[in-house]
């Protein structure tokens, strides 16, 4: 069997843009018709090249020096990605194949820079307006999966626990706590001591089983919870990471080339540092939120109680904690909208502890990174 893809090459005494030409795969090796050229997929070595990753490229050794081979279409990288030997072709990092053509990263580019200097010189825009802008303007689904290409550069997702009481008390609250959302939530507890809990974009709630193991009470979980799933819905999570991501990516994204802006985004560190603004409105809207699904708002200071005490020698405090300031404001508004609101109707939530703990401390390594 024989099969025809339209490459680039790149070699001695060729232009330096390569030249088009036909490359002919059998079961065994290449073959470049044009130029005399035979290689066997032993004498090969496959690399990721391109602005953006996107270009798979073969290199040979002949008499004459180097050759290179670019597969820099869609179509003929899908293609090589079918044809090739998998020993060539898996464990390339960072591959994907392209689904958009430079020419439409290019011309967003240009337009997006249009668009941003327009805004500039009407001067009614600051970076903020901005954000808030191209995040208007962003789909949930495309956040989604924003929120999925950082998930799958987040190192620890492999120690998610699958199934058992952890999984299930967290999945339960987290669900009660979203009911009639628009976003279509994700619940990942991971094996990790540091006591921890955050959203990605898009719904994605990464909840550490040191969290677990330190609070006291489930409505102190559900508290955290609440204070996380308004991180998503204010999408605080969103603008952080395009903030993060740069002016380039926020581009892209608002002009729909979601792939180009995701590739930059995976790269970003999940870690998060929100402003005291954005964590206020996250506590005042987390414990709204209780309130309103049932749940007695109280656990988020006696939550910030506990960790704050343990502070500064216990070392797992977590940062978006022990990097705050103002965790005694925090504390203070807490019990201030507690005492506000008793809620003698809020339901007590079933807190099986035991159970939960022999969850951890059973689990062994997942099978399978979820995604
Ligand atoms: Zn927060």
């Amino acid at each position: 069997m024989q099969h025809v893809v339209q490459v680039l090459l790149f070699g001695p005494n060729l232009p330096p843009a390569g030249i088009a030409t036909e490359c002919v795969l059998n079961e065994l090796g290449i073959r470049i018709p044009s130029h005399h050229q035979s290689v066997a997929f032993l004498a090969l070595k496959a690399e990721i090249g391109g602005f953006d990753h996107d270009q798979l490229q073969l290199h040979w050794q002949t008499s004459a020096g180097a050759f290179m081979l670019v597969a820099d279409s869609p179509n003929s990288q899908k293609q090589l990605k079918q044809l090739l030997p998998a020993n060539l072709v898996t464990g390339l990092k960072g591959w994907h194949v392209a689904t958009f053509s430079q020419k439409t990263v290019w011309n967003s580019l240009i337009y997006g820079a249009g668009l941003i200097v327009l805004a500039v010189m009407i001067g009614i825009w600051q970076y903020d307006h901005l954000l808030d802008w191209a995040a208007s303007r962003i789909s949930i689904e495309t956040e989604h999966e924003m929120g999925k290409a950082v998930l799958s550069s987040y190192n620890k997702r492999q120690d998610a626990i699958q199934s058992g009481a952890a999984v299930s008390f967290v999945e339960g609250i987290g669900q009660q706590l979203t009911k009639g959302s628009k976003y279509k939530y994700q619940w990942l507890v991971i094996k990790d001591d540091a006591v921890n809990a955050f959203a990605m974009p898009g719904g994605i709630v990464i909840v550490n089983t040191g969290l677990l193991k330190k609070a006291g009470s489930a409505d102190e979980v559900a508290a955290v919870l609440a204070h996380e799933i308004q991180h998503v819905e204010q999408r605080h999570a969103l603008k952080n990471m395009m903030n993060s991501a740069g002016v380039a990516a926020i581009v892209m994204l608002v002009l729909g080339d979601a792939n180009a802006a995701l590739i930059m985004i995976a790269h970003q560190v999940s870690t998060q540092f929100f402003s005291r603004q954005v964590e206020a409105e996250a506590d005042l809207k987390g414990a709204q939120l209780l309130l309103k699904q049932g749940i007695r708002p109280d656990g988020m200071a006696s939550f910030f109680k506990r960790l704050a005490s343990e502070q500064p020698k216990q070392s797992k405090v977590p940062a978006w904690l022990s990097s705050h300031p103002d965790t005694q404001n925090r504390i203070q508004m807490a019990e201030k909208f507690a005492q506000q609101h008793p809620c003698a109707d809020c339901q007590v939530l079933n807190w099986d502890i035991e159970a939960i703990l022999e969850n951890i401390n059973t689990h062994t390594q997942a099978a399978e990174a979820p995604l």
